[in-house]
């Protein structure tokens, strides 16, 4: 009888590929891109337009990622990411934490431009509830170029997201081998594969199709996030503008953003987030009038630091820590979905 059902489980199991059952399940969210663009030949690989190849055409490019996990495809989006508003951001959001809460779904990828995937990504980190791993993919060369890197990072995504060893890690970008964490990678170079940095390092490497680890993030993000983005009603988040920082500045571009509705204005400033002295009695009326200062910086490396350059406890001001502004704008954003007091948002600037 023992041998009876010792040959039937080895006879079924010749039958079934066991790998079929042991292979996680990856969505990739399409949402478009250079990753998703077209050249007009092979030679193109800085002249092409983003946002053309549909999401079948690009998991079909790269059969491979079968291997990895058991891939769908999503069309979320088709669009170049600086033409991204709060409604697309939103709205990948949405459907990437609808995702993510089916039992069936142990890690989702979205294939994003590169010029806003750190938005995009470090929002994500803020609002989604999730140990699973979350992974945004880009590429600086289009399908159609030589040296396409699209199919190779796809290819990466996939495996970290489908990586036992990626849970609780939080989002990421996973670009050109390296292993990113939201909140501290940036766009750091504009023509080269290796677009992306951080001035705290990678994560990790991913090889062949398995993460190497290196360290991790301090600070608070996804299921230690006070942010959730089932709360956050409709399609626009509380508007917040970014102003830089540079020699004989004017200022009206403040004065017009606050007209415009602005809640908050990320100052870009000058070296350590300074403000030109004729500029101060300008921020400290917008200040008066509820409209947030938050001092970030120009400069990419380092970190801003509160009361060095400006007084900012006596202005009731905000400084962004080392969040780049374009990062500081979307935490700012979502802090003013639940305050309006300056003290818990520099909280919130020191937390995440
Ligand atoms: N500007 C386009 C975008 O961000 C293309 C850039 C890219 O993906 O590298 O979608």
């Amino acid at each position: 009888m023992k041998k009876t059902f010792t040959t039937l489980a080895l006879s079924l199991s010749l039958l079934i590929p066991i790998s079929s059952f042991a292979k996680n399940n990856v969505v990739v969210v399409a949402t478009g891109g250079t990753i998703a663009g077209a050249g007009a030949s092979s030679t193109n690989s800085a002249t092409y337009t983003a946002a053309k190849v549909p999401v079948d055409d690009l998991l079909n490019a790269v059969p491979q990622i079968q291997n990895l996990a058991n891939v769908t495809g999503v069309q979320a989006l088709q669009i170049a990411s600086e033409s991204i508003t709060d409604k697309e951001l939103l709205s990948i959001a949405r459907q990437v934490n609808d995702l993510v809460k089916k039992p069936s779904v142990n890690g989702v990828v979205i294939t994003h431009g590169t010029d806003t995937v750190e938005e995009t990504a470090f929002f994500l980190s803020l609002v989604i509830k999730t140990d699973k791993p979350i992974v945004l993919v880009a590429s600086m060369r289009p399908p159609s170029a030589l040296s396409a890197d699209g199919p190779l990072n796809l290819y990466s995504a996939v495996a970290l997201a489908a990586s036992d060893s990626a849970k609780g890690k939080g989002v990421m970008i996973l670009m050109n081998d390296g292993i990113f964490a939201a909140r501290d990678v940036t766009k750091s170079i504009n023509i080269h594969t290796n677009a992306f940095t951080s001035q705290w390092g990678a994560l990790g490497t991913l090889v062949e199709g398995k993460p190497y680890w290196f360290r991790n993030v301090a600070k608070r993000f996804n299921n230690a996030s006070e942010f959730n983005i089932e709360n956050i009603k409709g399609d626009a988040l509380p508007l917040v503008q970014i102003v830089y920082g540079s020699t004989n500045m004017l200022p009206d571009a403040y004065l017009a953003y606050q007209k415009a509705g602005a809640k908050a204005i990320i100052h870009a400033g000058t070296g350590n987030g300074s403000v030109a002295k004729y500029i101060v009695p300008t921020l400290n009326q917008l200040q008066a009038d509820g409209v947030q200062i938050i001092r970030s910086s120009r400069v990419p490396h380092g970190f801003v630091l509160r009361n060095a350059e400006q007084p900012d406890d006596k202005y009731g001001w905000v400084v962004a820590h080392d969040l780049n502004p374009q990062k500081a704008k979307i935490l700012a954003a979502l802090a003013l979905t639940k305050t309006k007091d300056a003290k818990e948002i520099q909280r919130m600037f020191w937390e995440y």
